[in-house]
């Protein structure tokens, strides 16, 4: 077994990275870091460095499956193939977590919404929502709900009723948006614009990385500067053209994204002002496949584990769930009962903390291949670069 503890070199400065806790620390010398390394215990990662499984639960909601966009890269290509949502449907679901609860009481629910375009199905969010909210207050449960939409319909009614909702809106230059969105530039800088201040806590533009837009980058976030400027957070996210190479080829590797995402992107973010809210990881957090009882619900209803499963390959029923939501976990034993902790591998690897374990979406060849948005070294040579110049307090979820 290797160590725990991964030594880097920043301006003459030894410091050294604890995949365990996260934790960076700096030395004095070479020697005495070194001397640390070898004196650290080889210890085991053992479950109770991990968050209270069932503090979260995380429910995603399909609301409909119809889009007014049609994006070249889109990995919805059947869309039109299922309903709307019902009330029924979302009845049902509300009893799914009421279930949960009385076998297993949690603390937070997140609730997140997905399309299609979800916003086309406005009424059901807010019935959802209002639902849900009445079900949390009664429990004494922390209730958080995230949205994505494409930004082409009216938000400021949604932000006034749902205060603490949280957005993601993608965007990048008009040409590049434009040639890959449908058009849809201007009508969505008009819906952001006119959102005003409301934007400012609500909103996260994902800027989607292509091989045409990478070196753009600088010039988008000047931009979001001069005419969004209550815009406080940008995300950055690689297209993956798995579904739509006919029309659309993605040229930048995963790789070369994730080298530019842990240097470049984060230097323009930290120099236009933006947040990183990327970080190394202090406890051990299970992903919501894994994660007892958090699903994904699509719009007629079949469950499937997360976003990764998909409406395929779903085998179970929200009206089987409702009121015996440990079928859940008998309907995809392999997903909702592994744990990276009884795991031959995962137990004795010291990238468990980072990586999160095996998770079932990365296919066999690349599975412990974790480093897919950021790459760890490259990430930690950024931040303490930014740390040594005092702006580390640009990295909102790092421990500094
Ligand atoms: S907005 Fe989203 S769902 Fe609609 S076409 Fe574009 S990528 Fe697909
Ligand atoms: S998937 Fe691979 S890298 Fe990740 S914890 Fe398991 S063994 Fe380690």
């Amino acid at each position: 077994m290797d160590s725990q503890i991964s030594l880097l070199e920043i301006n003459n400065t030894i410091f050294g990275f604890n995949k365990f806790t996260g934790e960076v620390l700096q030395f004095d010398s070479l020697f005495e870091a070194e001397n640390y390394q070898n004196n650290m215990e080889s210890s085991l990662i053992t479950p109770d460095m991990s968050t209270s499984e069932l503090e979260l639960i995380t429910l995603t909601i399909e609301l409909n499956y119809v889009c007014n966009l049609s994006c070249i890269y889109c990995y919805q290509t059947d869309k039109g193939n299922r309903h709307e949502i019902t009330q029924p449907i979302i009845d049902m679901i509300i009893d799914y977590a009421s279930s949960v609860y009385e076998r297993r009481p949690f603390k937070k629910l997140l609730l997140r919404f997905i399309g299609g375009e979800p916003l086309l199905s406005m009424n059901m969010l807010l019935y959802c929502y209002e639902k849900f909210c009445c079900f949390c207050h009664d429990k004494k449960i922390a209730l958080h709900v995230h949205l994505d939409t494409n930004g082409t319909i009216a938000m400021k009614e949604l932000i006034c009723r749902i205060p603490n909702i949280d957005i993601s809106v993608c965007l990048s230059l008009p040409h590049d948006h434009d040639n890959m969105r449908s058009g849809s530039f201007e009508r969505i800088l008009q819906n952001l614009i006119e959102l005003g201040d409301l934007c400012s806590e609500a909103i996260t533009i994902r800027y989607n990385v292509t091989h045409q837009n990478i070196t753009e980058f600088e010039r988008f976030l000047k931009y979001i500067r001069d005419v969004l400027p209550h815009i406080r957070s940008i995300s950055t996210a690689r297209i993956d053209d798995y579904y739509c190479k006919a029309k659309f080829t993605n040229s930048l590797s995963a790789r070369d994204f994730a080298i530019w995402n842990s240097t470049t992107g984060i230097n323009l973010l930290v120099k236009y002002g933006f947040p990183i809210d990327h970080c190394t990881k202090s406890k051990f957090t299970q992903c919501q496949g894994y994660a007892p009882y958090s699903c994904k619900i699509y719009s007629d209803g079949m469950v499937g584990v997360c976003d990764a499963m998909l409406h395929n390959d779903t085998k179970v029923h929200i009206k089987t769930l409702k009121d015996n939501p440990s079928v859940l976990e008998l309907t995809y034993p392999s997903i909702k009962t592994f744990s990276p902790f009884s795991d031959s591998d995962c137990s004795h690897c010291n990238d468990l903390i980072q990586c999160g374990g095996k998770l079932f979406c990365r296919t066999a060849g690349d599975v412990c291949d974790y480093q897919d948005n950021y790459i760890e070294q490259l990430f930690l040579e950024t931040y303490l670069k930014h740390y040594l110049n005092g702006k580390a307090d640009y990295y909102i979820n790092m421990n500094n």
